[in-house]
């Protein structure tokens, strides 16, 4: 029988769900994805986590919960980089989130909580890879070559985000035989930025992206841009900030800035976040100091809900349009 992983469609899922899944396949192993998030594991997640949380973290609690009794192991790695830039981490929340959901008193299956480290280069980032095989009994030969496979998977993955097509629309295509729908080009660009769990997650979001298109709008995502275009844009900073999504998130709203000129942004912001704070208020002096670019800053939380989303962005989409007209 396959030894069932069980990853949570939380967090870093949205990012590197490719990686994971194709190494541990390549492994011989079954993945358990937990279900998309529904008001369910979002109690489960607030019942868990601690309560000052932001609200990412206390999903993630959901998800890992609703994996309890389904998996052998539950993959939960500890991420520090997943680049080479020296530094940059992720926030410090997912660099404790191994012993976060280790504190918590439910009977959970082992963790795979290896360190993933790529400051260094690959052979660093290997590491990680290795204890899993290493943990799951395969050799060193099996381990490598699910590990450049894994690369190989998550390579194509940005290929295709960068083609503009969506997160939630690339992993239907790659995972579920979905057929990718031709790409409209409508009046109206905007930037649709945050960090991916915040963005792609659709019940935290209250799927602002495809609301955004019943409006009449194009949404462009920081997934979209291409690393090699995102590290030009980091010249045009005076320093990085510390963290991986919060450098990705800056630096795709100068890129849509200055290269396509887009006619809004849109932050989505998770309550109780730190880095956020920093974040939402660069992008919007940045937003200011190119001719008032209209910027708009959407806070998802527990509560947040579709009808109030929804009016914001239809205000938002009006203003825009009548400021064309004028
Ligand atoms: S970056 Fe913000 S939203 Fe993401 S895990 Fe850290 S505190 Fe939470």
């Amino acid at each position: 029988m396959k030894t069932k992983i069980g990853i949570p469609r939380a967090l870093a899922y949205y990012a590197y769900y490719p990686m994971w899944k194709t190494f541990f396949e390549e492994l011989g192993c079954e993945i358990v994805l937990s279900p998309e998030t529904n008001k369910e594991i979002l109690d489960l997640g607030v019942k868990e986590a601690v309560n000052d949380a932001c609200i990412p973290i206390k999903l993630f609690h959901g998800h890992v919960s609703s994996l309890q009794g389904k998996v052998d192991y539950i993959f939960l790695p500890r991420l520090i980089s997943m680049n080479t830039e020296r530094t940059v981490t992720f926030c410090p929340k997912f660099l404790g989130l191994p012993d976060m959901i280790a504190a918590l008193d439910t009977d959970l299956p082992p963790l795979l909580d290896m360190r993933f480290d790529f400051k260094k280069g690959k052979k660093q980032g290997f590491k990680g890879f290795y204890e899993i095989g290493k943990q799951l009994k395969h050799s060193y030969w099996a381990i490598k070559k699910a590990f450049q496979n894994a690369l190989h998977a998550q390579y194509e993955y940005e290929k295709l985000l960068a083609q503009r097509v969506t997160v939630q629309e690339a992993l239907a295509y790659l995972y579920e035989g979905k057929e990718l729908s031709k790409p409209v080009d409508y009046s109206l660009k905007f930037a649709v930025l945050g960090y991916p769990y915040a963005v792609h997650d659709r019940f935290l979001s209250v799927d602002i992206i495809n609301q955004l298109r019943k409006m009449g709008v194009t949404p462009l995502t920081a997934d979209m841009v291409s690393s090699k275009r995102l590290a030009a844009q980091a010249q045009k900073l005076p320093k990085d900030l510390f963290w991986t999504f919060s450098n990705q998130v800056i630096r795709a709203a100068l890129y849509y800035l200055d290269e396509e000129k887009v006619d809004g942004i849109i932050h989505v912001t998770a309550f109780g976040c730190g880095p956020d704070a920093m974040v939402d208020k660069l992008i919007e002096l940045e937003a200011k100091a190119r001719g008032h670019v209209p910027f708009i800053s959407i806070s998802v939380d527990e509560h947040t809900g579709e009808a109030g989303v929804q009016t914001r962005l239809e205000a938002f989409v009006d203003m825009i349009k009548l400021r064309r007209e004028q």
